[in-house]
């Protein structure tokens, strides 16, 4: 295949999914109710909190299971954590919390170890590499900066979060290929999940099935599986 861009996940593919569960999740549902406390002017924070607001109110009158709502929505906060809610404003908060926790030197991003080599590879060749992750661009931003190989963000060309769309729809691709200022077929995407996949084939985007310790058995539905980015071929 001829490739001139390289779209990549983040979570089972360039990290472990391990990390994003028991190291950030675990991370945020520590410092939530403090983060709120202690944020509670914040303008940013507030307006995030309003969206997250109209989120309980939509819950509610669909009748779903979610807690109430009240003076610090911690437990909503979780409930929309483990119902792995793709929320756009829950992301948001997110990225702040973490911001602060990469900060202080008590978060550093974690990728696998053909990773750095394979960024540098490509920015030789002069591939365009960015990132499509359902977490907020800030938190692709932070993690990237702070890894044990140093800060890898000078070898991605940029960062897609959930405002491009979800990540099962193939529009998110055509948006994402427009970023690019490429044709969908000059593009492959990496990812461990096969409805993500399948979704940006739909889009004429190129595909990568990664198999990483850890990451739940996924059906291959005709997309190449690799284990290592030794292994894309460009
Ligand atoms: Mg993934």
């Amino acid at each position: 295949m001829e490739i001139h861009g390289i779209l990549l996940d983040i979570e089972g593919t360039t990290t472990p999914i391990q990390f994003v569960h028991d190291v950030l999740f675990s991370y945020i549902r520590q410092h939530l109710e403090e983060y709120l406390f202690t944020n509670s002017r914040n303008k940013e924070v507030q307006e995030i909190l309003r969206a997250l607001k109209h989120e309980h109110d939509d819950d509610i009158r669909t009748n779903s299971p979610a807690p109430g709502w009240t003076a610090e929505p911690v437990a909503y906060l979780n409930w929309l954590m483990d119902e792995d809610r793709k929320s756009t404003a829950l992301k948001a908060l997110q990225g702040k919390i973490w911001y602060d926790g990469y900060r202080d030197g008590k978060l550093r991003g974690q990728v696998f170890p053909d990773v750095p080599a394979a960024l540098q590879r490509w920015k030789q060749q002069r591939l365009d590499v960015r990132i499509f992750s359902s977490g907020s661009e800030l938190s692709q931003r932070l993690l990237f900066g702070s890894t044990a190989y140093g800060d890898l963000t000078p070898f991605l060309n940029g960062y897609f979060d959930t405002k491009v769309g979800p990540k099962i729809d193939p529009g998110s691709y055509r948006t994402i290929a427009g970023a690019f200022q490429l044709p969908p077929e000059k593009i492959v995407f990496v990812s461990d999940v096969t409805k993500e996949l399948d979704a940006a084939r739909s889009s004429g985007t190129l595909t990568l099935l990664c198999r990483r310790p850890g990451n739940p058995m996924q059906v291959v539905h005709g997309h190449q599986p690799i284990s290592s980015f030794d292994e894309i071929p460009c």
